[in-house]
């Protein structure tokens, strides 16, 4: 999708500061970090959000989550957050399913 941000990123008309890289996923660390670690972790395919997620996406979905456990061990977290923000209420600000990685600092719950 040409008009969408993490899609630019990834063509890498939009400069960010990568994570990792592999043929389906990037993670880049989040332009305005939420904690001393925030990385965001997309899968090459537009999708736009969790609620876009079909069968069939299983394998894309369940490779978000490893490789955010993986980048967690790599970067010395102990403990994280992993968050997908669904829809304008919830927060969600880019229509292109991001995987929130957050960590390096003690966290509250419920989140606000
Ligand atoms: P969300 O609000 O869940 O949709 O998350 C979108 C995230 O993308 C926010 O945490 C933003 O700070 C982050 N973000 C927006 N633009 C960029 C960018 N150019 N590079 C890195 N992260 C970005
Ligand atoms: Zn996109």
């Amino acid at each position: 999708m040409t008009d969408c941000l993490f899609c630019r990123i990834l063509k890498k008309e939009i400069p960010s500061k990568s994570a990792y890289e592999d043929e389906s996923l990037y993670a880049f660390h989040d332009i305005n970090p939420q904690a001393p670690t925030h990385v965001l972790i997309i899968p090459k395919k537009h999708v736009a959000g969790i609620a876009e997620l079909e069968t069939g996406n299983e394998t894309l979905a369940g490779r978000l989550l490893v490789k955010a456990r993986e980048l967690a061990e790599s970067l010395n977290l102990k403990s994280y957050r992993l968050v997908f923000n669904q829809g304008a209420e919830a927060g969600q600000s880019v229509f292109h399913l991001h995987l929130h990685l957050l960590g390096g600092r003690r966290m509250s719950w419920p989140p606000g």
